[in-house]
Formats: C-alpha cells, sequence, structure tokens
C-alpha cells in the first residue's frame, strides 16, 4: 500500500496578507489546502478564498493546455510546438526593435507573478531589449504608496510587522475594508480588540462595512477629501499637545510648513469639506493622541486615487509628528492588494523602477545593475505605466504587448478604450493559465502558463515576510512555469544570461544583485526558507537575521536620515460630479471574490456569497429615481455604461454610491463592468488611476 503524501507548506495565492498553508497531493492527482497551524501570519485560519483553494487547482476544465499562435490577423489560432511560439514571437519582437526601437514592445504583468519571474521579465526587458517598458497590475493596487513611502522615508520601505497589530492600542484603517478583503488579519485585529477593549479603532470610509462594524469611530468622509481629514486630525493632534517635539526635532525635517498648512484651516471648515461632524475629528485624534502604539493601515480607498500620493503622503505625516514609527506597536501598515506585488518592487519590476530599490534616475545605479547583468546600457527614461501602454497601443507608438497572468480587459480603468486599444495593436501574446480572460480573443499568440502548486518560487507579503512555494503537482498539457517560458523566449533572441538550470539558480542571483542595499537578502536562499518557513527582509550575508522592523534606530533612508514631512496640498484632482452627472460612484470588492473571478469564479460556494454585480445606493437616492431593491439601475459615466440591480443600504452616504469591480464580459455582454465608467485620470506622481472616484448619472431602466 503507498504511503500518503506529507502536507506540503506553501503561501496563499490571493492576498499580501499571506497566509501559509498545506498542500497534500492526493492520490488522484487532485490536492488538498488547509491552514498552516505553524506559520507566523495566520496560525492555521484561512478566509473564504483560501479554504477554497484547492478547487481552483483541481478544476482544469479552463486551463489552457498547449501554444496556440496565428500568422495573420485573418487567420484562426492553431496549435503549435513552444518551439514554433517562440521563434516566431522572437522574430517578430526583433523586426518591431530593430525598425521601431526598443520602447516599440512591452511586457504588462502581475502582482501575482513570482518573484523569480519579474525578475527574469525585467532582466530581459531593462537589460537585454533595452526598454522600461515593463508595467505590471501593481500599477493600479500600490504605486501610490510606493511613492508616498519613497518620499517620505526615502525608500519603499513597510516599517512594521504583523506582530505589531498585538502591540498596537489605536488603528486607524482608511480607504480599506480588510474584513473583507484581508480577512485573516483583522482578524487579529478582531480577537486583539476582545481581548483588550480599550483598543480603539478608527475607520475612514464612505461606507458602512464589517470593518466599520468594529469601530470606536467611523467617519463616514465624502470620497476625496481624505487629505482634508488628515490635515485636521494633525490640527487636533497638534492643539492637544499629542506630538513627539523630540521626534520631529531629531528625526524629521518639514514640520513648520506642515504646521502652518493645517492651522490655515479650522476643524469646522474641515469637518464641513469632509462631511463629517468635527466631534468624531476630535474624538478620533484624541484617540491616537493617547495611543502608545498607533498603527495604520490602508489600501485602495487611499491608494487608487488622482491624489493618491498626497494621501498617502498625508497619513505618512501623522506618524512622523506623533513619532509613532520604528517602535512595537507603532507605524503604518499598507496592506498589499495582490499576493506579490512586495516581490515585485523588491525586483525593480514596475516602468520606473531598478532592482532592489536602485534608481532608475541615477547613471550609478544603471551602470551597476547593467555590470551585474553583463547586458547593454539600461534605458534613463521610465517606461509606459500599465493604462500609457494601452494609450501608446492605441495611437501606434506601441507595436507589440506580451501580457503575462493579468486580465486587464476588465481591470484597466476606462476599458473600453483599452479594448480599442488592443485591437488595434500589432503583435499580442498572452500568457496565462485560463480560457477565460477577454484578452485571448486579441491573441495573436497564447502561451499556457504552470498556476500556483505548479511551479516553484517566492513572494513577499505585507509585512516584507518572504515564502517559499513549493511545486507540488504537474502542470496540465504543455503548460510551462512563466520564468522558464520568458527564459526559453530570451535565449531565442539569442540574449546571455538566460540558462538558468533551476529556478533557486534565478532567486540566488536575485538575492546577490540586492547586497549593500536596504534590502539586502544576499544571505537567503531556499534551503533558509524551507528550513525557516519564512523570513522578513532585510537578510544579510553574515548577518542572519530578519527584521521585524524598520527604523528602530530612526535613521530614514533619506539622504540627510530624517524622516520628511510632506506639506501636501489637498488639491483636488478626480471628475467633480455636476449637474448632468450629480452621482460620486466608488469602486471596490466583495467578500468572496478575487479580483477578475478567473479563479474564485470557479467556486460556486464562493459566488453564492455575491452571485451578481449590483449597485449600492442610500434608499433616500433611490426614492428620488423611483427605484426600489432589485429594481435595475442604469449607471453612465462620459466613459460608458454599466447596468445592474440596485441594493438599498443605509450604510452609504447620499450621493455616493458603490460598484464591485470584479465582474468582465459575461455571454458578450459587459454591462456588469465596473470599469465601462471609471475614469482614467492618475495621480501625476504615480500614476496610479483613480479607480475610487468618478462622477456618474443614475437611471431606473
Ligand atoms: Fe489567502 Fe488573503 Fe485569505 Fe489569507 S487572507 S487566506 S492570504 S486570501
Amino acid at each position: 500500500m503507498p504511503l500518503a503524501s506529507p502536507a506540503i507548506p506553501s503561501t496563499c495565492c490571493y492576498c499580501g496578507v499571506g497566509c501559509g498553508v498545506l498542500v497534500k497531493p492526493e492520490k488522484n492527482g487532485d490536492v488538498t489546502v488547509t491552514g498552516n497551524p505553524a506559520y507566523p501570519v495566520n496560525r492555521g485560519a484561512l478566509c473564504s478564498k483560501g479554504l477554497n483553494l484547492q478547487y481552483t487547482v483541481n478544476d482544469r476544465s479552463d486551463r489552457l493546455l498547449y501554444p496556440h499562435m496565428r500568422y495573420s490577423k485573418s487567420r484562426p489560432l492553431q496549435r503549435v510546438s513552444w518551439e514554433e511560439a517562440l521563434h516566431r514571437t522572437a522574430a517578430v519582437f526583433r523586426t518591431f526593435i530593430e525598425q521601431y526601437g526598443p520602447d516599440s514592445v512591452a511586457f504588462y504583468a502581475s502582482g501575482q507573478c513570482l518573484t523569480e519571474e519579474y525578475y527574469v521579465i525585467n532582466k530581459l526587458m531593462k537589460g537585454f531589449i533595452g526598454s522600461n517598458n515593463l508595467d505590471t497590475n501593481s500599477r493600479l493596487c500600490m504605486s501610490s504608496a510606493v511613492v508616498g513611502y519613497k518620499m517620505a522615508l526615502g525608500e519603499d520601505s513597510v516599517p512594521v510587522c504583523y506582530d505589531d497589530i498585538e502591540l498596537a492600542d489605536c488603528f486607524l484603517v482608511t480607504g480599506a475594508n480588510p474584513a473583507w478583503c484581508h480577512p485573516i488579519l483583522w482578524r487579529r485585529v478582531e480577537a486583539h480588540k476582545a481581548a483588550n477593549p480599550h483598543v480603539k479603532i478608527v475607520v475612514v470610509d464612505p461606507r458602512a462595512t464589517d470593518t466599520s462594524a468594529l469601530a470606536d469611530v467611523h467617519i463616514q468622509v465624502l470620497p476625496g477629501t481624505d487629505v482634508v481629514l488628515h490635515q485636521a486630525l494633525a490640527r487636533a493632534l497638534i492643539e492637544n499637545g499629542d506630538i513627539d517635539v523630540a521626534f520631529i526635532e531629531q528625526h524629521a525635517e518639514g514640520y513648520e510648513a506642515y504646521r502652518q498648512l493645517v492651522f490655515a484651516r479650522t476643524l469646522e471648515e474641515a469637518a464641513q469639506l469632509c462631511g463629517v461632524a468635527e466631534a468624531d475629528i476630535r474624538l478620533a485624534a484624541a484617540y491616537i493622541g493617547a495611543a502608545k502604539g498607533f498603527l495604520s493601515m490602508w489600501t485602495m480607498g487611499l491608494n487608487q486615487s488622482a491624489m493618491g500620493v498626497d494621501k498617502n503622503l498625508s497619513l505618512l505625516n501623522l506618524h512622523l509628528i506623533t513619532g509613532q514609527i520604528g517602535k512595537p506597536g507603532a507605524g503604518p501598515l499598507s496592506l498589499t492588494g495582490q499576493p506579490n506585488a512586495m516581490g515585485g518592487r523588491e525586483v525593480g519590476g514596475l516602468s520606473n523602477l531598478l532592482p532592489a530599490h536602485r534608481n532608475l534616475a541615477n547613471p550609478e545605479h544603471r551602470a551597476a545593475v547593467q555590470q551585474f547583468w553583463g547586458s547593454g546600457p539600461l534605458a534613463e527614461k521610465p517606461g509606459y505605466t500599465a493604462t500609457e501602454m494601452f494609450e501608446a497601443l492605441e495611437d501606434g507608438r506601441l507595436k507589440a504587448i506580451w501580457i503575462i497572468c493579468t486580465n486587464p480587459l476588465t481591470s484597466l480603468p476606462q476599458v473600453r478604450q483599452a479594448e480599442a486599444a488592443l485591437a488595434k495593436a500589432k503583435f499580442v501574446v498572452v500568457q496565462d493559465i485560463s480560457t477565460k480572460p477577454e484578452t485571448l480573443a486579441y491573441a495573436d499568440v497564447i502561451l499556457p502558463a504552470a498556476a500556483w502548486a505548479e511551479k516553484e518560487g517566492t513572494m513577499t507579503n505585507s509585512e516584507r515576510r518572504i515564502s517559499y512555494l513549493p511545486k507540488v503537482v504537474e502542470a496540465p498539457g504543455e503548460a510551462l512555469p512563466d520564468a522558464e517560458i520568458i527564459c526559453r523566449f530570451a535565449r531565442a533572441l539569442n540574449f546571455p544570461g538566460f540558462d538558468f538550470p533551476t529556478t533557486e539558480a534565478i532567486y540566488e542571483e536575485h538575492t546577490r544583485l540586492t547586497a549593500g542595499t536596504t534590502l539586502d537578502i544576499s544571505g537567503l536562499n531556499y534551503t533558509v526558507l524551507r528550513e525557516q518557513g519564512s523570513v522578513q527582509w532585510p537578510y544579510r550575508s553574515g548577518q542572519p537575521q530578519a527584521s521585524a522592523r524598520l527604523f528602530t534606530d530612526q535613521q530614514f533612508y533619506t539622504p540627510s536620515g530624517r524622516a520628511i514631512i510632506h506639506p501636501v496640498t489637498a488639491t483636488f484632482r478626480s471628475e467633480a460630479p455636476d449637474d448632468d452627472f450629480p452621482f460620486i460612484l466608488t469602486t471596490g470588492r466583495i467578500r468572496d471574490q478575487w479580483h477578475t473571478m478567473t479563479k474564485t469564479g470557479k467556486v460556486s460556494k464562493l459566488n453564492q456569497h455575491t452571485p451578481q454585480a449590483y449597485l449600492e445606493v442610500h434608499p433616500q437616492d433611490a426614492a428620488a429615481l423611483g427605484v426600489r431593491e432589485g429594481n435595475l439601475l442604469t449607471v453612465k459615466s462620459r466613459r460608458g455604461t454599466v447596468r445592474v440591480a440596485a441594493r438599498l443600504s443605509t450604510g452609504i452616504r447620499p450621493g455616493v454610491v458603490f460598484l464591485p469591480m470584479h465582474w468582465g464580459k459575461i455571454l458578450g455582454s459587459d454591462l456588469n463592468r465596473a470599469n465601462n465608467v471609471t475614469s482614467a485620470t492618475l495621480d501625476p506622481i504615480s500614476k496610479e488611476p483613480d479607480f475610487k472616484f468618478c462622477a456618474v448619472q443614475l437611471e431606473k431602466y
């Protein structure tokens, strides 16, 4: 009788919480997935998505199995060998690069890619093709937080760890619904508050959510006024004497200009602008001011905004004036949306980044990476960001795009324009696991990729914790790991440096490139990760000790070593409502779905929670429109239309409506797709789109 296979430790592939799981291969080729009780993040617990992860692995009915290709747009796709697919793709890329230059091609990848995958794509594009046109869907997610950290702290560095949750006594949760979107982390907050009723929770959200249900004060802010609110909190903290003068004097700069800025507006004026009670602002400030450990948590409500960087900086300012950073239970904790957006940032996998927090604009940094890779010169000019890529496809600057592990025709803002752009593209490569993404209809080449548990690699979660994910089962058909596909393609282009004998060899090269930087993980390898389960960075060679917290010495990564308080003004850049489009539309996630539902949409249990898209609307607004619960509503913006059922809720502000972002085209209809109506207005620095704010009109259908 064969022995039962042991359960193998791995990490959940959904959100940035990064829960540990045990994957057990079964005799029939399926796997079972359970929470890993020994893993420090989740201690065995999983949310509904993690609990159903095994079904997405075991149901292979939608998997891409073989490479396909067409020789012209007018001919049908046909099955081809890997060699033929990559040989022709290399020939097409080479032709465009020779004819139009390296900036005529681009890669658009994903925060779900493993670090090793990011690494080889980045090396290929920036080092050998010679363009920075590599961006990922992390641009739509965390780029405002990245810029905020860099500007305030000197580098993109999350200073805290999850264990700070149990050490904090005041939480500010803003622009986030972790009870649904980062559930296991929120369970820790709930348990902490249950055991310590004096712990205070401030939630800032235009909607009542399962998160705000736990709040001591819920500030139901008018969308777009977060900076005003943060400044008002700062003013109250200063007035109450609840700032850390010694920290400001010794470890921060920019305070005086900031103080003048926040005193230019009274709390009464700020409350009016934010549409909230002044007493609530005062109460929240009193909670923050009294805290021994003040922890903030935020995600897309601050990041996905035309004012995303300003919102991040104004939140970080609250930590800097109170000195609540670099000590137990205190600091900013940006909740990463995707499982490995952090790993992508570490390898420099965005169009304006270089590996290991090196600076694209710095010639010494570019030269160091070039020398390490043995490549050609690295381009100084940042590449196209996510939305810019599709604009460049539409006007012909970009000829070819290679889309990896992401579904832009559901997830990009103003998505009908992206659809038109992809239709105009000269050459489209789609590398994916599933037959579902709408992009496949535009593909000239389709490459089947191995999925989670079918390949090995590493990921980094929101607390800088790196984990190793093993291969547990074989990929179906001829599907290959993404890193293997990219290395084969690089070799088809005759580039050196892509002959990695193993995935571990890619990781080893990546860790060597981090040596001497702030995220130095030169002491890390797969053996250490397998032995320890996971470690936080930095993890230096010769000093094998993970760092739970950064800035404990109050030395920041800025040239002066001081953190910078930026006096950002509350400049409004979103699409303001008017007589024609009087409602503010905000978008977000629902509890049991992940992104564009390619995986979670396969699980009937998960679909039961919210089977269809809907529009959350206040009963007062619904009554004015003659709309009742369940009536169909047409939602129109200047860019498109959505038609969904009304869900009446007194939990949302009048004048504001909420639309879930997960649904794409269903049976050829795109009327559930939130991004038909969203705005592609970008934050001017982070280039993150304004998903959380656009002006719409509503009509009963
Ligand atoms: Fe997976 Fe995130 Fe749920 Fe943890 S909280 S099980 S990482 S989806």
